[in-house]
Formats: C-alpha cells, sequence, structure tokens
C-alpha cells in the first residue's frame, strides 16, 4: 500500500527501502508486521534522543497546544532561550540564527562570509574554499559548496561563483588568495565517509585564519548537538570557529538549523530572514533536547554508552578483519571501511534483513549515528545482528 502511493504520488528523489515503520521506541523500531530493529541509522544521525521521546513530545504537545507560531516579527520566547542555551553550552561568546534544515543554516553561514567579505576589506573578497569529499546541503549553493564533482550535475547548473575545493587540510593555506574570506569545512566528514580531522591541524589552521582575518566555518550539521560526545565538535577539538552551523540531531526529529556565531552585528534587519526558523514548535523542542542531552553528558551516561559502543565495534572488527578493515569515527559517529564496495552493499541489505538499520558513507564506509540514548541492550542486539549479516555474506 506505502509503496504503491509512494511510487504514484512521491517525486523520485530517493532509492528506497519498502518497509513501513509503524512503532519506535528509543532505538528500536517496528513495522508493520511487528518485525523489530534496531536502529543504528537514527534518521541519519536525527533522533539524538531517540524515538518516541515522551519528555519531548510532552514538551511539544505543551507547547503546540499553545502557541505553534507566532512569525519573526515577534519576539519568540523559547528562540531567546534557545539561543542562550546554545551561547552556554557552546562556552562561546556567540550568537544565533534559526533555519529549518542544514543546507539553510550552511546558506546563512555563507551570507554571512560574503557580508563580511564586502564590508570589512578595502577590496571585496567572496571566495569560501571547502574540502573534498565534504557535504553541505542540496540547496543550488551548498551543493557548489559540496566538494564533491559528481554533485555539480550540469543539470542544474549555472550555480553560483566562488567556491574551491581542496585535497586536504594542507593544501588551504596555498588555495587562500586575496579574494579568499573564508574556510568551511566539518570536523569529521560524515556522509564523505566518516573521516574526522586531526586535533592539531585543525587547531594550526584555526590560529592561522584568524591572524589573516579570514573566517572559519564549521559545519556542525551532523557533529553538533552531542554527536562526538561533546556538545559541538569544535569544543572537541578546542577551537573557536567564527560560524558554526548545526541541525540534525537539534530537534531530535522536528526539523530545525542553527547558524552560531560570535560576529553578532554581521547582519542588520533585512539581511536575512526565515518564515519558519526558530518558531515556538521547533524551539519547544530543541529545548528540551539539550536540556535532556546536557544531563545525559554530565550524568557520565553519554561517556559510558560511547565506550561500550566502541568496545562491540573492537569486538566485531576482530572477528571479520578482512571484511572491517579498518575502524573510523569519533563517539556516535562511527563506522567501519568495508573490503570493497559490492561487499558494502550486499551487508547494508543483510543487515535490514536481519533487523539492524545502517548507512553507507563515501564510497566504501559502513556508518553508524546510533539514538545517543541507545540501550546497551539494544547496542547488544544490534551488534549480534550486525555479526549475523557478517557471517551470512562471508
Ligand atoms: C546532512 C548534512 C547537511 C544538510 O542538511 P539538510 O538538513 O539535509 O539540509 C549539511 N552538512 C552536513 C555536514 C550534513 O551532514
Amino acid at each position: 500500500m506505502v509503496e504503491q502511493l509512494d511510487k504514484q504520488y512521491v517525486l523520485h528523489t530517493y532509492a528506497r527501502n519498502y518497509v513501513n515503520f509503524k512503532k519506535g521506541i528509543n532505538a528500536t523500531l517496528f513495522d508493520e508486521k511487528d518485525k523489530d530493529y534496531i536502529d543504528f541509522t537514527s534518521g541519519i544521525g536525527v533522533v539524538s534522543v531517540g524515538h518516541g521521546n515522551k519528555e519531548v513530545a510532552d514538551a511539544i504537545y505543551k507547547q503546540v497546544s499553545n502557541i505553534t507560531h507566532i512569525s519573526n516579527l515577534y519576539a519568540i520566547e523559547p528562540q531567546a532561550k534557545l539561543a542562550e542555551k546554545i551561547a552556554q553550552l557552546s562556552e562561546m561568546d556567540v550568537a544565533t540564527f534559526f533555519s529549518n534544515s542544514g543546507a539553510e543554516a550552511n546558506e546563512g553561514a555563507i551570507k554571512i562570509a560574503r557580508k563580511y567579505g564586502e564590508t570589512k576589506f578595502n577590496k571585496k573578497r567572496y571566495k569560501v574554499i571547502t574540502l573534498e569529499h565534504s557535504f553541505h546541503g542540496r540547496t543550488i549553493t551548498t551543493v557548489k559548496a559540496t566538494g564533491q564533482s559528481s554533485m555539480h550535475s550540469p543539470n542544474f547548473s549555472p550555480y553560483p561563483d566562488g567556491f574551491k575545493y581542496d585535497a586536504r587540510i594542507d593544501d588551504i593555506y596555498n588555495s587562500i588568495d586575496d579574494e579568499t574570506v573564508a574556510v568551511m569545512i566539518e570536523l569529521v566528514q560524515g556522509e564523505g565517509g566518516v573521516q574526522p580531522f586531526e586535533k592539531k591541524d585543525i587547531q594550526e589552521l584555526a590560529k592561522f585564519l584568524k591572524e589573516a582575518g579570514i573566517l572559519l566555518i564549521i559545519d556542525e550539521v551532523q557533529t553538533g548537538a552531542y554527536r562526538t560526545g561533546e556538545f559541538l565538535a569544535s569544543n572537541l577539538y578546542e577551537i573557536e570557529p567564527d560560524v558554526i552551523t548545526m541541525a540534525k540531531g537539534l530537534g531530535g526529529g522536528v526539523p530545525i538549523g542553527a547558524v552560531i556565531t560570535k560576529h553578532k552585528d554581521i547582519f542588520q534587519p533585512g539581511d536575512h530572514g526565515s518564515t519558519f526558523g526558530g518558531n515556538y514548535l521547533s524551539c519547544a523542542a530543541a529545548n528540551k533536547v539539550l536540556e535532556l542531552l546536557d544531563s545525559y553528558k554530565n550524568s557520565g551516561e553519554l561517556d559510558e554508552i560511547i565506550i561500550y559502543f566502541d568496545k562491540k565495534l573492537n569486538e566485531i572488527q576482530n572477528k571479520f578483519p578482512e571484511i572491517l578493515t579498518q575502524k573510523v569515527g569519533i563517539g556516535l559517529m562511527k563506522g567501519f571501511r568495508i573490503k570493497d564496495n559490492e561487499t558494502l552493499t550486499a551487508l547494508i541489505s543483510k543487515c535490514f534483513e536481519e533487523g539492524v538499520l545502517v548507512l553507507k558513507a563515501g564510497r566504501n564506509t559502513l556508518r553508524l549515528l546510533p539514538p545517543l540514548t541507545i540501550s546497551k541492550k539494544e547496542i547488544e542486539e544490534g551488534f549480534k545482528r550486525l555479526e549475523n549479516a557478517l557471517t551470512k555474506i562471508k
């Protein structure tokens, strides 16, 4: 039924699995035949606090049964409180603009860079350097910011000018010219293959850019909201970027994006805006998500579950070293390089059959992004099923 409707009425932009999920409890999903699946994807890093989170649901219900939306023409108390909480948790002197998605947050960051380049230098600067294998979104501008030529299809050209891609962090130094205004990178490339950069290299780059007056934009759409074990990957890397973007895990499933910057006066009224961004609904959700994750982190439970998950990764890698060639990632953003692309494709569909949901990243990486609140029991069951899948494809 859902398959027929989907195929007839929904535009075909995804290669979909035809399963119909009817119920979710933390990291476990149930389909219409009541088959259960351990969710090591959390909706691609979105459902940070698990499926069916009662406290988030209650906070949303309480808010939307009163006011759902007013517009940004009026001050919005949950939005102001969320911005305050982001500043506190980031431990940076920052202000935030709210959008509805990651791509939109990155658009906002690029607009900040463009205005900075127009207004802060004698000669206009507008070029933004990004990295190969990066992913920054699906709008025309963020697709162009993404350093994967396969994403720059002529079908959607012309694209905005001013993006340059470097293969490595080290190459950025030579790419900078008198038109460069910003460098935009992920600290752990997610879609590109769960690839973290070296802390030392990032700190050196941050220092260099600061001295050169060039903005550092960190795309934390995937790494933000405790995915790496800290509120921001920037906290983990101990840097203070000029602009940070967030989205995926921030609203626990409610669409929200954030552009966080220490350049609090760069935008004037009229420079940027959003109809839905930062409304009562999304901010009520995000406030509760951050409250829950902050106390989850402070209690030591998040660190404990990261260690437990990592132990399981090591165990399974020891059993299948010829398939799982390398463990990658940080926190609960983890994965394995897989022997080859065909094996990975076979593994992902076998995992689905065995009842564990996993993701692909890059060309040959198995990516695991469980809800941060996943239980030890769910982890154990998920790895048991992953092991079954590996045994069957061997
Ligand atoms: C997912 C992702 C985006 C795009 O976010 P959308 O909400 O899909 O627009 C941008 N950057 C990174 C690093 C991402 O992982």
